[in-house]
Formats: C-alpha cells, sequence, structure tokens
C-alpha cells in the first residue's frame, strides 16, 4: 500500500536505462532516478531519495522514434571505444 505517488516529470531512454526526473507528492522534491529498461511502462515501488518514504511511479513507454535513434547511435558509439589498456598492479 503505497500512498506517496512519485510523478514523472521528464524522462529519456538511453541505451541500457531509462533515466527519470521525478516529484515526490509527500515531500515535494524533485530527483533523478535510473531504472532498467525491463520496467518500462510498469509501475515501480521504491523510497524517495529525499524524504525515505515509500511510493510508486509509473514508468513511461519507449516510443518508436526514441527507439529507431538509439538502433543508429549504438553503431556509432561501440567503434569509438576499445582504445583505452588498462594496466593492473598487484
Ligand atoms: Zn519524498
Amino acid at each position: 500500500m503505497a500512498s506517496t505517488i512519485f510523478r514523472v516529470q521528464s524522462h529519456k531512454f538511453s541505451q541500457d536505462n531509462i533515466q527519470t526526473t521525478l516529484v515526490c507528492s509527500k515531500c515535494d522534491e524533485v530527483f533523478s532516478k535510473e531504472f532498467p529498461l525491463d520496467l518500462e511502462g510498469q509501475t515501480i515501488e521504491f523510497k524517495c531519495p529525499v524524504c525515505g518514504g515509500p511510493g510508486e511511479a509509473d514508468l513511461p513507454y519507449k516510443s518508436a522514434e526514441e527507439r529507431e535513434e538509439f538502433e543508429e547511435d549504438i553503431d556509432e558509439v561501440e567503434e569509438e571505444e576499445g582504445d583505452n589498456e588498462f594496466e593492473e598492479d598487484f
């Protein structure tokens, strides 16, 4: 039973998570939180990072437009990385 509602003020889908800006209905504070892509469109429960009160938020669905954009981005990003070599000292 959650009495607090976290309203999604804005959201952005990245390649591996959903970045949201939420407003807590209990303390009225704005905070940002990331969720796994699997939770898209679901109602999830968590505690407010500001006041600590338990509540729930309805996560948005990714739109068709957003899906297409990210499929293109993924190829470009992977080509750029992989030049860094890490040396490990023990
Ligand atoms: Zn709160």
